[in-house]
């Protein structure tokens, strides 16, 4: 008998959950995922490697919130889990506002603290709770472990954590928390294993996927990033409308009759890429239409994430790597191509061929800036956090 650490990472209809060794190495045994709570459940179950070991669709009356979600993923996963103890749960959640800088053993009154933060992350923070208090009753005596998205940013100076709103608006939370973090801790995880000087260096991390962030580190540690008190902020994305001035949200309250509803759905839901193309969030989508809107909606991408880069090299004074992770970081070849030879004016020198096969180096051997890729893993960051805790509260 092993024990076992089991991640979880639950969304709005989607739970994934990740099964690993309490061993040193942290091996992941396990994975799996339901998608399509409470309308069209489909779970899925896969070994390391990505081979399916289970695949069905489920009734959708059996699978109508995340506890029975959860117990439908267990029920699939007891043959993996065998006579084993789950010793931990570790979740991904999304905000630790400005308390939480670290993971933390989840009680009732900690349970407390992070509904309270609800309303900062209305659209996530809900279901990553929903997710714990599913885990609390399946595995009543192991320790849960909160591991938060926004921690990572915590280090960053307050000039890149406020707003130029009065001060009070600071101290009552409204700030630039920042999110994408256990995505940006894994990288540098894997980065002082391959590229140790590289990690060391003035960094851009960008993390391009259906949501998309930047977040600039020196000294292994946050300096800034570009999404802010909520994950609209900063680069274009999926759906959502990134950098917009203000302006324009106080214009259509006041001319359309907008209210908070309807704005969040607008920011939310229906802009970004999809919003620009008229087409799709999916780039392989847009790629493939040709379409000058599907070009649009890239080009812009491109154009806003070069932006970007180039403001967080100059908060840096200097870049040494640029590292690329997410489904459009780690894949859209096409897209990484013309956002690198944008940047060439910073000393940044794209292997074409390299790229085009996605390597892990897709910059030329003596290119001043080295450019990589280094695929996301939040599982094995929050694996790793959640044995540290359970290490350390080891008698
Ligand atoms: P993520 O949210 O990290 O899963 O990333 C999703 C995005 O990655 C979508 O826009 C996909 O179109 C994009 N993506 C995934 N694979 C590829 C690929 N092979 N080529 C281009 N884009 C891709």
């Amino acid at each position: 008998m092993t024990d076992r650490i089991l991640t979880i990472n639950a969304g709005s209809s989607s739970i994934k959950l990740a099964l690993f060794a309490a061993t040193p190495m942290l091996p992941m045994l396990v994975r799996g995922q339901i998608e399509g709570i409470g309308a069209a459940p489909r779970l899925v179950l896969r070994a390391p490697d990505g081979t399916v070991l289970d695949q069905h669709a489920i009734e959708p009356a059996r699978v109508s919130d995340h506890a029975s979600a959860l117990d439908a993923l267990l029920a699939s996963l007891a043959p993996h889990l065998g006579r084993d103890l789950v010793a931990a749960v570790g979740h991904r959640v999304v905000h630790g506002g400005a308390t939480f800088v670290a993971p933390i053993a989840v009680g009732d009154t900690v349970m407390s603290a992070l509904r309270a933060l609800e309303p900062l992350a209305p659209l996530h923070q809900p279901h990553n709770l929903a997710g714990i208090e599913a885990a609390r009753r399946a595995f009543p005596s192991a320790l849960q472990v909160a591991c938060f998205d926004t921690a990572f940013h915590r280090t960053q100076p307050w000039v890149s954590d406020t707003y130029a709103l009065p001060r009070a608006y600071y101290e009552r939370g409204v700030r630039r928390y920042g999110f994408h973090g256990l995505s940006y801790e894994s990288v540098m995880a894997r980065l002082a294993l391959d590229a140790p000087d590289v990690a060391r260096g003035r960094l851009v991390l960008a993390h391009l996927g259906n949501g998309a962030s930047l977040c600039a580190v020196s000294g292994s540690r946050a300096q800034a990033t570009t999404m802010g008190f909520s994950p609209l902020d900063g680069l274009p994305m999926g759906t959502r409308t990134g950098q917009i001035d203000p302006g324009v949200l106080l214009y259509l309250m006041t001319e359309d009759g907008l209210d908070a509803a309807g704005l969040a759905d607008l920011l939310n839901r229906r802009s970004g890429m999809l919003g620009l193309s008229g087409l799709s969030n999916d780039v392989r989508t847009l790629e493939a239409a040709g379409t000058a809107e599907a070009s649009g909606a890239l080009d812009y991408f491109v154009a806003h994430t070069v932006r970007e880069i180039g403001g967080l090299a100059a908060t840096l004074g200097g870049l040494d790597g640029l590292v690329f992770s997410g489904g459009i970081g780690e894949n859209a070849w096409r897209l990484r191509a013309r956002i690198v030879e944008a940047l060439g004016f910073l000393g940044v020198d794209l292997d074409v061929a390299a790229n085009r096969r996605s390597d892990p180096v897709v910059s030329i051997p003596g290119s001043r800036v080295v450019a990589r890729i280094v695929p996301a893993d939040e599982e094995a960051a929050i694996a790793r956090h959640t044995a540290a805790f359970a290490r350390s509260e080891r008698p």
